[in-house]
């Protein structure tokens, strides 16, 4: 977006730790080709606890050798310390995915809660987004949850937020004072539903790797949990294809999807940000799935 004329060859990639099961070369390769747009995505592996080779290796963004890089766990939060400026989404979700030069200033921005608000508006139809009661419960409550709490409150729903560790979830709800009105908490394991609150949710999202390969044998929600088909369910997990939770939730007749569209369109925007180049959606799509 901001040198895309004076770039002949983009550097682009991941930093996170470990790497190897990432989809995101294959995606970003596939929108530099689909904007015929020379360059490639590196992942770039650094140690948990390398804090000094995490602050080195910006460095190359800073001297234009690399033009755009995304995070993942664990540094989301450990690059905060020395990004230059963060935007106000990333400020307010305190991670950063998403990291790019503007003007010699090192940004931060995090297209993750964008991402799945996206992806979530193919799911919930219109008629349930026109409701007066949009009411989320969200499970686990780590870096994911954050953004998707962040996405769920600025479109408007009342978040419930169910976690093994409540001060965990407590944390979240403290980080977004001004809706503090609209966000309750509450332990996990949920052993029934009704317990949680007398109007039911519209919507369920699992934030927590349960059910994540190679574990695909459990749900995080209990197997005798009855919902009542017009809850939406939203499963952040993307491997497998179609986890246990999405798979019962669709034989009771939900509407339920996993959360490969989400890290689609999050790669998307973030290639937007740093070529100014929109890749079309479908053939990312196609270029996961095959
Ligand atoms: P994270 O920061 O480690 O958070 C995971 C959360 O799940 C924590 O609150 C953790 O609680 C909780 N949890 C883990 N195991 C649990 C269990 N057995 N019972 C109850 N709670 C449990 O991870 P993350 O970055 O949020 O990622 C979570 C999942 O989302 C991963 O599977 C990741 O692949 C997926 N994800 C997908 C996308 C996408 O684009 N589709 C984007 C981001 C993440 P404790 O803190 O108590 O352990």
């Amino acid at each position: 977006m901001h040198h895309a004329s004076r770039i002949t060859h983009y550097q682009l990639g991941l930093i996170g730790y470990p790497l190897s099961h990432s989809l995101s070369p294959k995606i970003h390769t596939a929108a530099l080709k689909a904007c015929d747009l020379e360059g490639n995505y590196s992942l770039f592996p650094i140690h948990p606890e390398d804090k000094q080779g995490l602050k080195d290796f910006l460095n190359q963004v800073r001297a234009k050798q690399i033009h755009g890089l995304n995070v993942t766990i664990p540094h989301k939060q450990n690059v905060i310390e020395f990004i230059d400026e963060l935007t106000p989404t990333a400020k307010s979700i305190g991670a950063v995915n998403t990291i790019y030069l503007k003007d010699e200033k090192l940004m931060g921005d995090n297209t993750d809660a964008m991402g799945f608000l996206t992806d979530l508006k193919k799911l919930v139809n219109k008629e349930t987004s026109k409701q007066v009661n949009k009411s989320a419960l969200v499970l686990g409550a780590g870096g994911s949850a954050r953004a998707v709490i962040y996405a769920l409150l600025n479109d408007g729903w009342n978040v419930a937020i169910a976690s093994r560790r409540v001060e965990q979830a407590k944390e979240i709800s403290s980080s977004f004072p001004n809706h503090a009105s609209r966000i309750t908490n509450y332990q996990l394991p949920i052993t029934n539903l009704t317990d949680l609150q007398p109007s039911t949710f519209n919507l369920i999202i699992n934030t927590t790797p349960i059910g994540m390969t190679p574990n695909i044998n459990e749900s995080p929600l209990p197997e005798n949990l009855s919902l009542t088909s017009n809850i939406f369910i939203y499963d952040l997990v993307y491997n497998p294809r179609e986890t246990k939770l999405i798979k019962s939730a669709k034989q009771n007749g939900n509407h339920a999807t996993t959360g490969l569209g989400m890290l689609i369109e999050q790669a998307a925007l973030s290639f937007e940000i740093w070529t100014g180049k929109k890749p079309p959606r479908e053939i990312l799509y196609q270029t996961v799935v095959e």
